[in-house]
């Protein structure tokens, strides 16, 4: 995914935001450079309002919007959290993914399969689907493939999560390394597996249950440029499917795209102290769940290496919005969280994106949270 100029810079590694601990006079200079950095966002945000109407366009329905979630008991929090699983996460979904899988190449078909057979190992029973195509890319015609995952096709409307398995392609470096990608995206994907695995009986009783919303997971191909970072050369997987899904019904009288509650990104996580700031005031609320959950895990005494009561998730704004899979999606119209680290992981893009320098608590610690929100929102 691409920064967009924003207080973050385009590499995310944390400049341009002021320390508190800094000395006066840096931090002077800090703020007033903060404050460049937000007029110049608030720029682009206004930029996205008028050009095209290309943050939110139509606007949501009301339908999309209306969906209230469901309070957990502490019994309920404590007994859904329990069951996510992070030796599973890591040694049945994580460690088969790190390796190269950009698109078209081995790697990307054995990455897909793996998530394909793990669905369809889950007594839920999923409804799989790939979206496959070609398209041209600076590395000529390339062949894509999208793995959509559907819990109760029936559903009137659907919560998505959504994460892209593709790798970024790079040549080998002079030690003959590839490049891994464990926060970008093979730990969200690895999340991913490991919420529909350790909820798999609830989601089986919600969907016998005929719930009107159910769950939809996007394992989404290519979308990493292979050159340099374009409207064309980015997100193809993610641009192909939500074209697609604007002109396919879901049910009479609402396309598929119509039919997402909530489309819910994640991407860039997995490393120590990362932090995810909110980008759309229209989720807000929402997000406001997230910290919710956090800081309630947290007094249950439910998360590890997690010293505070609010480390992740910060309403606050600071850095710039990111270009990444969801925006096809925000531009039809569909309600969006973007749950990625801002600053992005100091690793990103390099070869140093590796299990190595993941960190395990941080990585259940997430799950446990989504888990929590998954069963708030989908009333499991
Ligand atoms: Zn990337």
């Amino acid at each position: 995914m691409r920064k967009a100029p924003g207080a973050g810079g385009r590499r995310g590694r944390g400049g341009g935001v002021p320390e508190l601990s800094a000395p006066p006079r840096r931090l002077q200079l800090r703020l007033l450079l903060l404050l460049l950095a937000l007029v110049a966002g608030a720029g682009l945000y206004l930029s996205w309002g008028l050009g095209g109407g290309e943050r939110q366009p139509r606007g949501p329905s009301g339908a999309q919007l209306s969906h209230k979630p469901r309070s957990l008991s502490s019994g309920q929090v404590k007994r859904l959290t329990a069951l996510v699983d992070l030796r599973r996460l890591w040694s049945s979904f994580l460690k088969p993914m790190l390796i190269e899988r950009y698109p078209g190449s081995p790697g990307n078909r054995k990455v897909r399969q793996l998530i394909v057979d793990s669905l369809g190992s889950l007594s839920a029973g999923w409804r799989v689907e790939l979206d496959s195509f070609e398209d041209r890319t600076p590395r000529g015609i390339v062949g894509f493939a999208n793995v959509v995952a559907t819990l109760n096709p029936a559903a009137r409307q659907l919560l998505v999560l959504a994460c892209h398995y593709d790798s970024k392609y790079f040549p080998r470096d002079r030690r003959g390394r590839t490049f891994l990608g464990a926060t970008d995206s093979a730990v969200p994907c690895a999340i991913l597996l490991e919420l529909v695995t350790a909820l798999d009986s609830e989601l089986l009783k919600a969907k016998e249950q005929g719930s009107e919303m159910t769950l939809q997971l996007l394992f989404l191909d290519g979308e990493e440029a292979f050159g340099e970072w374009s409207e064309t050369d980015s997100l193809y997987g993610a641009r192909h499917l939500a074209e697609h899904m604007v002109k396919v019904q879901h049910l009479p009288g609402s396309s598929q795209i119509q039919a997402m509650s909530l489309f819910v990104l994640l991407d860039l996580l997995g490393a120590h102290q990362l932090t995810i700031q909110n980008h759309f005031p229209l989720t807000a609320s929402w997000f406001d769940r997230l910290i919710g959950i956090e800081k309630r895990l947290h007094k249950l005494g439910l998360l590890h290496s997690h010293p505070q009561e609010q480390l992740y998730f910060q309403r606050e704004s600071v850095y710039g919005s990111v270009e990444d899979d969801h925006v096809p999606f925000l531009r039809k119209g569909v309600p969006v969280l973007h749950l990625i680290a801002t600053p992005f992981p100091w690793v990103w893009h390099t070869m140093e994106d590796t299990e190595e320098n993941l960190h395990p608590p941080t990585v259940e610690n997430l799950c446990k949270i989504l888990a929590a929100f998954l069963a708030e929102y989908l009333w499991l």
